[in-house]
């Protein structure tokens, strides 16, 4: 097929061919390099609300949202006014500060499954963070994981890992040596034999699983509440630790995350995105007894230059003051839900083989007509289709991310009428895409 482009890139265009000089492949991160979709990748110049405009004028209708954290959309303006305030005083001193407690309080006066919390900088080192405390905790070292859940750029978990690895039709990272790589085990999601087989095999050995409680890195691959009950008695049983990383559902399902969404207890809990306001955080939180073996009190060592830093913590407050607003999380489920629900309609009507598998504000357009719940049973194949329907509402001015694996979201800053021209538009392109396949 011929993407013929009807909106003007030529300015994203060149700015990327000027990157190519700089970055491994003109990006700093790969799937924003556009390589499964049509057309060079948009430079973004401003976002206001629910739309950012590229630097060649074009304006999109944002559903990805920098890839989760803006859950209030762009500019918003109560995060920008106490962002602009908390800069006046300076950017960081590498001390504890008031943000910070601020921050640390008006999470766990708010959140039944953590006891006691530490600010990293990003996902990735949350995750990693976690997994050393973990092994601290359990005197252990392997860990288990899941296919087709991503936890970030750790090297135990870049295995079988995701949208930015299956994008580029690998399963794995070069770099991270053998030695590594032993010593995790992955699993098919939701295989509970297996699952104890393993843990039995491995006894004495594995100090953690790691599980994204609503994969979302790789589809979204909504996963059964008894799952998640099954990894946390198992945990127990076999005397290893339970990490949900909730990088991505943390905040955003609800202000308890997954945890709060499935009432299920684990061991540590992983935060990234939503949790900063759109500036870099992560966090790992656990029982005041887990977190005790953090130094300075106990033996398991992590620091960070701008950990905590008072910028990114009045941001991340001002973003999760307004997630604790009464109704919050209902209206985005709701309005998420009603969108998702009239786009797979339109789909089902038509025979088109789309479906829209939504959880909180997050969705995905699935490809085929089954519910797909793990990694394998998606087929590389449909992401044609994703390519044309990508390229379809890049022209009419719908923003999604740059891969059919990836999730879209939906943030408060999205109004009603929004979402009636998102459906509209995802339906036109729907049309393009399967034209005679229904
Ligand atoms: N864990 C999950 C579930 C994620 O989705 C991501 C990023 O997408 C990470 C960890 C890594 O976070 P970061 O990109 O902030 O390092």
């Amino acid at each position: 097929m011929k993407f013929e482009q009807r909106i003007p890139r030529d300015t994203s265009a060149r700015l990327f061919a000027e990157a190519q000089e700089y970055f491994p492949g003109g990006v700093n991160s790969p799937v924003r390099a556009f390589r499964s979709v049509s057309g060079p990748p948009l430079f973004i110049r401003e976002g206001h609300g629910s739309h950012m405009t590229d630097v060649d004028g074009n304006r999109f209708l944002d559903f990805c949202c920098s890839w989760g954290p803006l859950i209030h959309g762009h500019d918003n303006a109560h995060i920008r006014e106490r962002v602009i305030e908390t800069v006046r005083r300076g950017t960081s001193f590498g001390t504890p500060t008031q943000m910070g407690n601020r921050l640390g309080k008006l999470i766990l006066d708010n959140h039944r499954y953590v006891e006691r919390i530490r600010f990293v900088s990003s996902g990735t080192e949350a995750v990693m963070s976690a997994l050393r405390l973990a092994r601290g905790v359990t005197g252990k070292t392997k860990i288990l994981k899941f296919e087709g859940c991503y936890h970030g750029h750790v090297d135990q978990l870049l295995v079988k890992a995701g949208s930015g690895l299956v994008t580029f039709g690998t399963s794995s990272s070069a770099g991270v040596p053998e030695s590594v790589a032993r010593d995790t085990q992955v699993l098919p999601l939701g295989d509970r034999d297996l699952l104890e087989q393993t843990l039995t095999d491995h006894a004495g050995e594995i100090a953690c699983i790691i599980v994204e409680p609503i994969p979302a890195n790789n589809g979204l691959l909504i996963q059964d509440k008894s799952w998640l009950e099954c990894l946390r008695l198992k945990a127990y049983k076999h005397d290893v630790l339970l990490i949900f990383d909730e990088v991505i559902s943390g905040f955003r399902v609800g202000f308890e995350g997954a945890a709060g969404y499935y009432d299920v207890q684990p061991d540590i809990i992983t935060f990234g995105k939503v949790i900063g306001g759109g500036f870099p955080v992560g966090a790992y939180g656990a029982s005041k007894e887990i977190m005790d073996y953090i130094a300075p009190v106990g033996p398991v060592y992590q620091a960070g230059t701008l950990s905590a830093n008072p910028v990114a913590m009045t941001a991340g407050l001002a973003a999760l003051e307004q997630c604790l607003e009464p109704g919050f999380y209902e209206g985005m489920a709701e309005r998420t839900h009603r969108m998702a629900t009239a786009i797979a309609d339109y789909a089902t009507e038509r025979g088109y083989p789309l479906h829209v598998p939504h959880i909180g504000s997050i969705f995905w357009l699935a490809f085929g007509r089954e519910r797909i719940e793990r990694a394998d049973q998606i087929d590389p194949a449909n992401m044609e289709y994703f390519k044309i329907i990508h390229h379809e509402l890049l022209q009419t001015g719908v923003y999604l991310g740059p891969s059919g694996y990836e999730v879209g979201f939906v943030s408060s800053a999205h109004t009603d009428t929004d979402l009636q021209t998102a459906i509209a538009k995802i339906c036109a392109a729907m049309d393009v895409a399967f034209d005679g396949a229904g």
